[in-house]
């Protein structure tokens, strides 16, 4: 297991400094919660950190909130950094988004338990503010027990030899940025997938036109919130599960995605298109997404691939988006996005293929800049090289039961 995480934590030249979960594919806040745990238990393991030594955590997030408290129970002493007022501040507001640990492994068994299965920081299903409030919870227990400090509002940390934070002597440093922030496009307002309060809401009046822009997870989700009234992975998930006849569709799509690997994104993208359409999805399935199409609203998805099914995005969401578009319930435009601007009340879209669209509301869900490159940018200098030589991977807990008491 050790192979698993710290050729994806070591920053060569910069002995002490180890990155979580910053610069992954596989972005979840239960994977991130589990890089967390992994790397404070292979620092351990390898004898990197010993109980009385001093560990740095900059990052407030799930990542770091994990790392943080498996250290101290460890016996590390432990000092948090986040540059914002408060931990977990992206998702501790949040009242729109539905979590749900499992969700990226369905349909395999287990896939819909609702508890995450964590030592520590442990949470159960829910929205965002929910959820974010069990596991602030839990962290307040560890910060007490452990005597972990906490630094919030740090404003901009800096890293030096030694490893240091700020001038401050450690004898690690772990950073849990997170993968970074989103992107939007000339005069149009940075729309957050965090902030997006009003996305499931349904309206009345004549249907809004939305443009979503990029077919990776953020995409699709925002996708399956727009055209689905009340949409949350959990609820559907069980409503699918009791349609005869999905067990074996779920199979086939197991083995469809077992032939994803080794494709490139374009070779993929075709051939989920193909696969998905000699489908025989039962019937109920259809009839279910289409009672719960929302009339306020109106989604064309674009991604830069011929066709909307990309393997970036999870198995669940992609299976319920192919659906949707089998039933007509939004329309895929391919093409890159190259300028969007100001029009009327709305915004105009010029497409790579020459296609211009006049939409109400634009999401960009075109991944993120990375916090790593901005905030270190020698870090990043030393350790993106390496990593992009790294295949991208699911973790699995390394730690055996019992680990982290
Ligand atoms: C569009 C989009 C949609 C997503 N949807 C989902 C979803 O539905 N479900 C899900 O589970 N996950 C989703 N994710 C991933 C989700 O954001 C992560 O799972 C979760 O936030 C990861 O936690 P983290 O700790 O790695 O990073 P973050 O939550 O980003 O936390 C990193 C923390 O580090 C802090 N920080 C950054 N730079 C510095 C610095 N220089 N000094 C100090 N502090 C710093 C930040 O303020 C932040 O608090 C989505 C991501 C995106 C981009």
């Amino acid at each position: 297991m050790l192979d698993e995480i710290l050729p994806y934590a070591l920053v060569p030249g910069h002995a002490g400094v180890f990155v979580c979960g910053c610069f992954e594919r596989w972005v979840s806040i239960q994977l991130q919660a589990i890089r967390g745990h992994n790397l404070a238990w292979a620092l351990i393991e390898t004898k990197r950190l010993v109980a009385g030594q001093r560990a740095a955590v900059i990052g407030g997030g799930f990542a770091g909130l994990s790392a943080a408290a498996a250290l101290g129970r460890k016996g590390v002493l432990v000092t948090l950094f986040e540059r914002a007022p408060a931990l977990l501040a992206t998702q501790r507001h949040n009242h729109t988004r539905w979590i749900h640990p499992h969700i990226h492994e369905w349909p395999r068994p287990g896939s819909r338990n609702p508890r995450a299965g964590l030592p520590l920081l442990d949470w159960h299903a829910g929205l965002a503010a929910d959820m974010a409030a069990e596991v602030l919870n839990a962290f307040a227990v560890e910060t007490a027990r452990s005597k972990i400090e906490v630094r919030s509002a740090a404003g901009a940390v800096t890293l030096g030899e030694g490893p240091s934070v700020s001038g401050e002597r450690f004898d690690a440093v772990v950073l849990a940025l997170g993968v970074g922030v989103e992107k939007t496009f000339g005069a149009l307002p940075l729309a957050s997938y965090w902030t997006d309060a009003d996305i499931g809401t349904v309206r009345p009046g004549p249907a809004r036109h939305h443009l979503v822009t990029g077919i990776g997870e953020g995409g699709v989700i925002d996708t399956l919130y727009l055209r689905l009234a009340g949409f949350s992975h959990a609820e559907l998930a069980d409503r699918l599960a009791e349609v005869e006849g999905m067990a074996a569709i779920e199979q086939e799509l197991l083995t469809i995605e077992r032939e994803l690997e080794g494709r490139g994104d374009v070779d993929a993208n075709a051939h989920l298109h193909a696969r998905h359409a000699g489908l025989a999805v039962p019937a109920a399935v259809d009839a279910l997404l289409k009672s719960r199409l929302r009339p306020d609203t109106r989604v064309t998805l674009n991604g830069p691939e011929a066709f909307a099914l990309a393997p970036r995005a999870d198995l669940f969401n992609r299976f319920i988006l192919s659906r949707l578009l089998r039933l007509g319930g939004l329309e895929y435009v391919a093409g890159a996005v190259e300028d969007v601007s100001a029009e009327g009340a709305g915004w105009q879209v010029k497409l790579s293929s020459g296609r211009v669209l006049h939409v109400d509301r634009v999401n960009v869900r075109h991944g993120t800049v990375p916090s790593l490159a901005a905030a270190f940018p020698e870090i990043w200098a030393a350790y993106a090289p390496v990593r992009r030589g790294l295949p991208h991977l699911t973790p699995r807990p390394a730690w055996p039961a019992g680990y982290f008491g």
